[in-house]
């Protein structure tokens, strides 16, 4: 296929790291870009929360280093992240870092950038598909909608800080949408922030675990629910605070299995 015929223009430049968004699982759901970028790689380094599907797509031959990072789980420290894609692209290799979704989204992306800066090190990035947009096409729903909602907040339950302030009258206020990123511990503190501006304990929020992969869920509660509804799950998830799953999309999985 033309497409996915590589170029010169395409292809990693040794010594440069490219930081590659691998989307939310489904390795269908990787740009042509991205799948070029893996299947000339060298040296990937990549999360722990890269699908199996997506890491089949490394060569044989490129050395692979898992450098994980989970909400509260076991991680690798950002310094030895760093000193190993410094380390590679010093060495002149064609140096991949594969980050889950969007490298830009909650990815840490410019932490590593600016210690590629320090180190002189070119790099790029290659967009990927973020989980919220993944979340959405599985409810079936549009993540902003004319005279809903013209703003989408992406936020985090946590940061390096716990558990992340945010501008909750906004996200209160009626058709107000977000998509609420490592948020199953969070659950009962975005619950109370958001009661305690105002939003109606029946806002209809719907998790979405493992969007795309073959195991997807899909939680559709309230509010008033959530902790409840958080504490059922156990793989990734998205929150759609705001988003009541289509009145179709309860078809959508029986249709997703005729897709070729
Ligand atoms: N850069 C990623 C986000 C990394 S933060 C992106 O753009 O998607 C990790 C969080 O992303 C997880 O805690 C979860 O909230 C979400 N996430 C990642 N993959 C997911 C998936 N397949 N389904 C649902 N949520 C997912």
């Amino acid at each position: 296929m033309q497409a996915t015929t590589p170029s010169a223009h395409d292809l990693p430049t040794p010594g440069v790291v490219t930081f590659v968004g691998a989307g939310p699982g489904d390795p269908d759901h990787l740009t042509l870009r991205a799948a070029r970028m893996i299947g000339a790689a060298e040296v990937v380094i990549h999360d722990r929360l890269i699908g199996p599907g997506v890491l089949d797509l490394i060569p044989a031959t490129a050395q692979r280093i898992a450098a994980g990072k989970e909400g509260f789980g076991p991680s690798t420290p950002q310094a030895d992240i760093n000193a190993a894609m410094i380390g590679a692209a010093r060495s002149g290799a064609r140096v991949v870092r594969l980050k889950s979704g969007d490298a830009g989204i909650f990815g840490r992306l410019e932490e590593e950038t600016d210690a590629l800066d320090a180190a002189g090190i070119e790099w790029r990035i290659v967009p990927g598909l973020t989980a919220a947009a993944a979340a959405a096409a599985a409810i079936g729903r549009s993540l902003t909608r004319r005279g809903r909602n013209g703003a989408l907040t992406l936020l985090t339950g946590h940061d390096a800080e716990g558990f992340a302030e945010q501008d909750w009258r906004a996200l209160a206020r009626p058709g107000a949408v977000a998509a609420v990123y490592m948020g199953k511990r969070a659950a009962r503190f975005v619950q109370g922030r958001l009661m305690m501006h105002g939003a109606a304990p029946d806002m209809a929020v719907t998790l979405v675990e493992n969007a795309s992969r073959a195991d997807e869920r899909i939680l559709a509660t309230t509010l008033a629910r959530l902790p409840a509804a958080a504490a059922c799950l156990d793989g990734p998830a998205i929150m759609l605070c705001g988003l009541a799953p289509h009145e179709t999309a309860a078809r959508l999985p029986e249709l997703r299995k005729t897709l070729p």
